[in-house]
């Protein structure tokens, strides 16, 4: 699966009215009518429980300079970090994203280990400025061009 070039991105939702985040890379596009998407969350992850229990996400695709947060997300820097959120229709997002996907659980999937999370898509938000993708390929941070 290393060999599977994708971007990176950054689940968010807010429980008990903190924001909460975990890093995604298992995502893709499904549906356009209506409007799908589906993010696969592993069960030891506490992120599993959370959206089944708030049973909405946002999906925060990074950027390029976004290493830090994707490692931050994935339990993987040894100090805490304040992460600053914007809040959008109860959905906490990372204001600096290439580009936040609010969703609805629409319905989920058992899978193995994982649980398939399609989300109804209510907003989308994109920066006017362009800007690269994060990547992650064979396990490690890549930049288009690299
Ligand atoms: P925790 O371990 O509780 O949280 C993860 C980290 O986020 C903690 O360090 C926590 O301090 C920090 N954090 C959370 N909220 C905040 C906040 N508000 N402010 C500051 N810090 C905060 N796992 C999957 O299930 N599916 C995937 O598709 C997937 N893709 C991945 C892709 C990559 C490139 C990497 C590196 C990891 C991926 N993982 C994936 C693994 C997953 O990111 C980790 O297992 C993660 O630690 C699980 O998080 P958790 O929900 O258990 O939350
Ligand atoms: P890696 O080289 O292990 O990952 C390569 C690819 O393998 C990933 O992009 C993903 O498609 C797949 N993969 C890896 N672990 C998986 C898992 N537990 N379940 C399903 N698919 C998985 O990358 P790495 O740098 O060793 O990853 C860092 C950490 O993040 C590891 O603990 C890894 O397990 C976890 N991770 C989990 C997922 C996931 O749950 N879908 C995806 C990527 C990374």
């Amino acid at each position: 699966m290393g060999k599977f070039a994708t971007g990176v991105t950054v689940v968010t939702t807010e429980f008990q009215g903190e924001a909460k985040g975990m890093t995604a890379n298992a995502f893709m596009s499904v549906s356009l009518d209506p409007k799908l998407v589906v993010v696969s969350i592993g069960h030891k992850a506490r992120m599993h429980d959370i959206v089944k229990q708030t049973g909405k996400f946002a999906v925060n695709i990074l950027r390029r300079d976004q290493e830090e947060l994707s490692r931050l997300f994935a339990g993987q820097l040894k100090e805490e970090r304040h992460v600053s959120f914007d809040w959008v229709n109860g959905h906490p997002i990372l204001p600096e994203a290439l580009a936040n996907i609010l969703c609805n659980v629409h319905s989920t999937y058992v899978a193995g280990d994982h649980t398939l999370y399609f989300g109804e898509v209510t907003d989308i938000l994109m920066k006017d400025e362009p800007g690269d993708p994060l990547l992650f390929f064979e396990g490690k941070y890549r930049s288009i061009g690299q």
